[in-house]
């Protein structure tokens, strides 16, 4: 008999993996919390990087990968620096990979969320909230959820997100903080009569802009062009702008320390939080506030960033982790999805061969363990550093930063080196 794999949490991560397991033939089934699947879910992009989109091509069916294909919308490859201005700092060129499963790509998270959830309704299964595990004598392990059900399991991987229920009874030392940073994110639509009011570079690919001190702003196109679906995928199942995956638009998302913002923050609505975002930057340049004034306010909401702590090795075992349930990070790097979907590709190569080889499945984990603590705790200390310098505080530093993107923008073997 072939061992059953549970997953708990069907998010990115999760249900690449159960993908990916499914595709080799394995007994896989994921549970998810939410009762729907569009419950809870955040409308904004999300960037899949080369080592995501590598994960989905090696996991998916062919036909879902190439749903996934037609489903995304233009994101320019390029990441521009700006000033408050919008005076160029530098702008990082990424020339198009011959091959899409190495190149960069924007998609919906709602539209992803359809890709990997599709052909797999014998697998997941919604409305089960985990709760706890317990071992059993024979060494499976046995879950509990809030429905009173339970499952044994041989193989359990945690793909919970940030808040793990598992981490928290098997890994209680391992602690997720809040960083003291807020972000604010939001949608402006994108159509031809709003790109025209636009700097094109807002319009043309991601950018970090860079005030004087104490503050950041990420801007982000994602541009379907005419909006293509490939049979429920790419289609808009809720209403509200904030939901809608068939529409154009540049996310933006802002940040400062939680002191920056007046006390209330977290207590306002879509419209509150856009009027104090366009009243913190009201002497950028008009383009950059009218990006803000001009979204729908039923697409702004609060970020608050949170990022977990790196631990060292422990023992591996027949429970194991990905995704945001082990390294959730701040967003700023834009590589905690593609961290999740890293950890999907690796730990279904690794069970493959351990299960269908008679291989030892611990021995297999504890490979995949050892490979994702390094990428993974580099991901969590990197996006870290990088939202500490979106918002840095300091004049000085600020100053020399932006000087030395300047001259690496007259430099460009320079440039190559040092972004390398
Ligand atoms: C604003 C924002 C923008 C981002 N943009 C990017 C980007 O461009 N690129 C990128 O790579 N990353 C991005 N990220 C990070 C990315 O969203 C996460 O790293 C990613 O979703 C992690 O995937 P996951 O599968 O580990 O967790 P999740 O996607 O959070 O999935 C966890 C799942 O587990 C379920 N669950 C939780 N608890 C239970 C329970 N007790 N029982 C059952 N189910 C449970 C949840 O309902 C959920 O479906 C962004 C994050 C934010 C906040």
């Amino acid at each position: 008999m072939t061992p059953h794999i549970a997953i708990i949490g069907g998010g990115i991560g999760g249900l690449c993996l159960a993908q990916g397991l499914r595709k080799a033939g394995l007994d896989v089934t994921v549970h998810e919390r939410d009762r729907t699947p569009a419950d809870r879910l955040q409308g904004y992009r999300v960037h899949i990087d080369p080592h995501g989109a590598r994960a989905l091509h090696d996991c998916l069916p062919a036909h879902l990968w190439e749903a996934f294909l037609r489903t995304t919308g233009q994101g320019g490859q390029d990441f521009g620096f700006l000033t408050e201005r919008l005076n160029l700092l530098t702008l990082l060129e990424t020339p198009k990979a011959g091959d899409p499963a190495d190149d960069h790509h924007s998609v919906s998270r709602i539209t992803l969320r359809q890709v990997l959830l599709s052909g797999l309704d014998d697998v997941v299964r919604f409305g089960k909230t985990y709760e706890r595990y317990e071992r059993l004598p024979d060494g499976r392990t046995r879950l509990f959820f809030a429905d009173g059900t339970s499952e044994d399991a041989d193989i359990v991987v945690a793909a919970d997100g940030g808040n793990s229920r598992v981490r928290e009874q098997h890994l209680p030392h391992a602690k997720r903080v809040d960083t003291g940073i807020i972000t604010v994110a939001g949608k402006f639509p994108l159509t031809d009569a709003t790109r025209k009011r636009l700097a094109p570079r807002l319009a043309d690919g991601p950018n970090t802009i860079i005030p004087p001190r104490g503050m950041g702003l990420f801007t982000a196109p994602h541009d379907l062009g005419e909006p293509v679906t490939y049979g429920g995928i790419g289609v808009t199942e809720d209403e509200g702008a904030l939901m809608d995956n068939t529409s154009s638009y540049v996310l933006w998302a802002f940040g400062a320390t939680t002191g920056r913002f007046p006390p209330e923050i977290s207590e306002m609505s879509g419209g509150q939080l856009k009027d104090t975002v366009a009243r913190m930057i009201r002497s950028w340049h008009p383009d950059l506030r009218r990006l803000v004034d001009m979204t729908d306010a039923d697409t702004v909401t609060l970020l608050p960033i949170r990022t977990s702590i790196p631990i060292g090795p422990w023992p591996a075992s027949t429970i194991t982790f990905i995704g945001d349930a082990i390294h959730s990070m701040t967003p700023m790097r834009g590589i905690g999805a593609n961290t999740a979907l890293r950890d999907a590709r690796l730990l279904c190569v690794e069970l493959t061969h351990a299960l269908t080889d008679g291989g030892d499945p611990v021995a297999a984990i504890a490979r995949y363990e050892s490979h994702m603590r390094e990428y993974g705790f580099a991901a969590v200390r990197g996006s870290l550093r990088s939202a500490e310098q979106f918002i840095g505080d300091s004049r000085v530093a600020r100053t020399g930063f932006k000087t030395f993107l300047r001259l690496v923008q007259r430099f460009p073997s320079l440039k190559a080196k040092v972004f390398a």
